[in-house]
């Protein structure tokens, strides 16, 4: 009887050390994959014949786009799904278009808001420019249409603030594309190009590193406060 009961015991144990186990195995993918299961679309912000603003031969555009590649990388490694509105130098305006800008944005519009994908967030990758090249440091803006752009806004501002030397704030913007965007989502300038440093910078990939990193500490952070 004796042996019956300890048997038992011992059955009770086994399981249960097994049930803390599988836990703390689960807890700890959670840890590893913070992003697991969100969708995310990066817009690399320009593309094709539309270089954004230049500086001799740097273009925001292929600077946007080393970004955008890295943040993939990144925000993938966390566990998210990840798209692009252009993975090359192209953009999405048709021959047909009359004003060939707003044709290119409202295609990129159409790719985050597309239904199927059941976008939780996008990021649109930009470098700013000012005619004082004092200005520097990266800078995010949202459109104060929802609750959670503000909010995503401001969970990677901080984490920029903490890992580049940035000590901009948050701002709105009314710019066309972000007002009719209904998926949450924000516009990173990330430096200016018009500032000799930040223009070094910006073309460095250790550098391009660190903001892609920044971006996701602010991601990871935005999905913990929702
Ligand atoms: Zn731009």
């Amino acid at each position: 009887m004796l042996k019956v009961k300890f048997k038992f015991f011992l059955v009770v144990i086994l399981v249960l050390i097994i049930l803390i186990i599988d836990k703390s195995v689960a807890i700890s993918h959670i840890d590893e994959f913070p992003l697991l299961g969100k969708v995310i679309f990066i817009d690399a912000g320009h593309g094709g014949r539309d270089p954004g603003v230049v500086y001799g031969n740097v273009y925001e555009k292929d600077i946007n786009l080393e970004i955008s590649k890295l943040l993939e990388e990144k925000l993938s490694l966390k566990g998210a799904t990840v798209f692009l509105t252009r993975d090359s130098d192209i953009d999405h305006s048709s021959i047909y278009d009359a004003h060939k800008k707003r044709g290119d944005l409202y295609r990129r519009i159409k790719m985050i808001d597309d239904n199927y994908l059941k976008v939780d967030i996008y990021l649109s990758i930009h470098i700013n420019w000012y005619k004082d090249s004092y200005y520097k440091g990266a800078e995010v803006l949202y459109y104060d249409g929802n609750k959670f752009n503000k909010v995503l806004a401001s969970s990677i501002q901080e984490s920029l603030k903490i890992n580049t030397s940035t000590n901009r704030e948050i701002t709105t913007t009314n710019l066309y594309m972000y007002k009719y965007i209904n998926t949450p989502g924000v516009l990173i300038e990330c430096g200016f190009l018009s500032n000799y440093q930040e223009r070094k910078l910006l073309q460095d990939k250790a550098y391009q590193e660190i903001l892609a990193n920044s971006i996701t500490y602010g991601v990871i952070e935005y999905f913990n406060n929702i």
